[in-house]
């Protein structure tokens, strides 16, 4: 996991690069495609789900090397053409895997994070998941084991794989000539991402769009369609860790409620977004009906709290840059400790855009717990062989923190008192 690490330390700053290079060109050509407060929420994702993969926690059903152990037919050098057969298995297998998490109940629950903006940009992008908790993808790499492909290849693959989908998250690139007939591009994939009826559940390849065209998935964008970006029953929270579980948590609020059996045993297993019979008739869902003409979530923040969001955002990664580069001498018990601070973090301060009285309690209970461990070490998991003044700044950060919240919570409370959830 450590090599993971290293290479998020090299992506990450090339990703915040392009971020800001999308926004600044919104804004000269005035066609901004960002709200502050979604994008926050979109990285603060991409915060979770990095922390939370560089750990490596999870069931993992079974091992990339043991699948090759078992079912190699034939063993073949790391050549070219190896890198290149790799890569095609790979993007075959995030194909199918994909569509598995568009069409089946229990499996969209670690997708819809992902279609949860309602804004399409390259932060949306880095909405990636946190409840991915069974780790069975490695079974759709079974032709790659079969084929004899070294698990080092695999390995290195994976992550490029995984980085090259960040680009084509824009609005800014039209149509691509030849190109649209090879590769996932902008405008196919703002077509996956919409809502509009003609465009849903289209274009579920990753690198190629190949698989669409065979297996029939593909639709191209139309110039009297535009896109509507977000899910059909939307999250109406900025709380990335909420959305996680969602989903999850309405299918098991289902699978209780229902009086029937059957119903409880094969409401997780039935096509997204389907319900038992009795619950919907008892407890309707808000869904979208009119793709064209739908409120998107948004708070009524100050734009002093939107301000304050984007720095306890910035602070929340420049602590976790600080956790990859000290990764090895953190110990995996301090990591554990490490990551419990940085999700507080998130969950703090998304809860505050989000406009929830609670949030005061959670950066109360953060602050006092951070500074209790600076008080204990002297130290923050190694900061001050760094900066000799890190612990000094550790515990100004969380003294702000706290007083962020107390001021947000309650001297601008007509905010919190204004229906406290406002769609615009
Ligand atoms: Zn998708
Ligand atoms: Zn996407």
């Amino acid at each position: 996991m450590e090599t993971y690490a290293q290479a998020l330390l090299y992506a990450i700053p090339f990703f915040i690069a392009l971020l800001l290079v999308e926004i600044f060109y919104g804004y000269v050509r005035n066609r901004q495609k960002h709200r502050v407060l979604d994008s926050v929420s979109s990285i603060s994702s991409g915060l979770t789900n990095i922390v939370k993969d560089s750990l490596g926690i999870g069931l993992v059903i079974v091992s990339y090397p043991l699948l090759l152990e078992s079912f190699s037919l034939v063993s073949i050098q790391a050549t070219w053409l190896v890198w290149l057969i790799a890569f095609v298995v790979i993007d075959f297998a995030g194909y199918w895997n994909h569509r598995l998490s568009h069409r089946i109940n229990v499996f969209w629950n670690q997708h819809v994070i992902h279609h949860s903006s309602e804004e399409f940009n390259l932060a949306c992008a880095l909405r990636q998941p946190i409840s991915n908790l069974i780790g069975y993808f490695t079974l759709f790499l079974l032709p790659a084991a079969l084929l004899g492909v070294p698990t080092e290849v695999i390995a290195i693959l994976a992550p490029i794989h995984l980085f090259a989908q960040f680009w084509y998250h824009t609005q800014h690139i039209g149509k691509l000539g030849w190109l649209e007939y090879v590769i996932v591009t902008p405008s196919q994939h703002r077509v996956h991402h919409a809502i509009n009826p003609e465009y849903i559940d289209k274009n579920l390849g990753q690198v190629l769009c190949i698989w669409d065209r065979w297996f029939g998935t593909f639709q191209k964008e139309l110039e009297h369609l535009p896109p509507q970006y977000g899910v059909l029953k939307p999250a109406a929270t900025w709380n990335p860790v909420v959305i996680n579980f969602q989903h999850l948590w309405q299918l098991t609020l289902d699978a209780w409620r229902t009086r029937s059996l059957k119903d409880k045993l094969r409401i997780w297993f039935m096509p997204t977004g389907w319900r038992p019979d009795d619950v919907k008739m008892r407890y309707p869902l808000r869904r979208i009906e009119d793709v064209y003409n739908f409120e998107k979530y948004e708070t009524q923040a100050s734009t002093a709290l939107k301000y304050y969001a984007v720095l306890q955002m910035s602070c929340t990664l420049a602590l976790m840059l600080f956790m990859f580069y000290n990764y090895g001498e953190i110990g995996f018990k301090g990591l554990l400790l490490f990551v419990a601070f940085v999700f507080t973090a998130i969950f703090g301060y998304t809860s505050l855009m989000d406009l929830r009285r609670y949030a005061i309690w959670i950066e109360l209970f953060r602050a006092l717990a951070g500074l209790l461990l600076i008080a204990y070490t002297g130290d923050w998991f190694g900061l001050n062989a760094f900066y000799p003044i890190g612990s000094t700044l550790m515990v100004i950060y969380f003294i702000g923190t706290l007083c962020g919240g107390i001021y947000f919570a309650y001297l601008e409370k007509r905010l919190f008192n204004s229906n406290n959830m406002v769609l615009k």
